[in-house]
């Protein structure tokens, strides 16, 4: 291995290293920013099969009544029914469509 070899080696090693110590902080943080859904509500949201992401986007909690959505967060909007945030591509057994 040469000396510019060796460098390059150590210099990505170093990047693993810390990639691989942060990372544990960081999972959670891209979690949170992925889904707008209260932790909270998450035993509702699995009763009512609440998916992040419609299968029918013409179904999703964009276009659903219990849906108010979100001025500062377009990604996101309140449900009445999970009572906090959900995500607005996402849909449950209680969609409805708005009136
Ligand atoms: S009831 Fe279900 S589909 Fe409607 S906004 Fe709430 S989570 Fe979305």
């Amino acid at each position: 291995m040469t000396a510019l070899h060796r460098r390059s080696f150590i210099r990505h090693a170093a990047r693993l290293a810390a990639a691989a110590t942060l990372a544990p902080q960081l999972i959670p943080l891209a979690r949170a920013a992925e889904s707008c859904a209260d932790p909270a509500s998450e035993a509702l949201r699995v009763s009512m099969n609440y998916v992040p992401v419609a299968a029918d986007p013409a179904q999703s909690c964009l276009s659903c009544a219990f849906f108010a959505a979100d001025g500062a967060r377009p990604a996101c909007g309140d449900c009445q029914i999970m009572s906090g945030p959900v995500d607005a591509a996402a849909h449950c057994d209680s969609w409805s469509p708005k009136a």
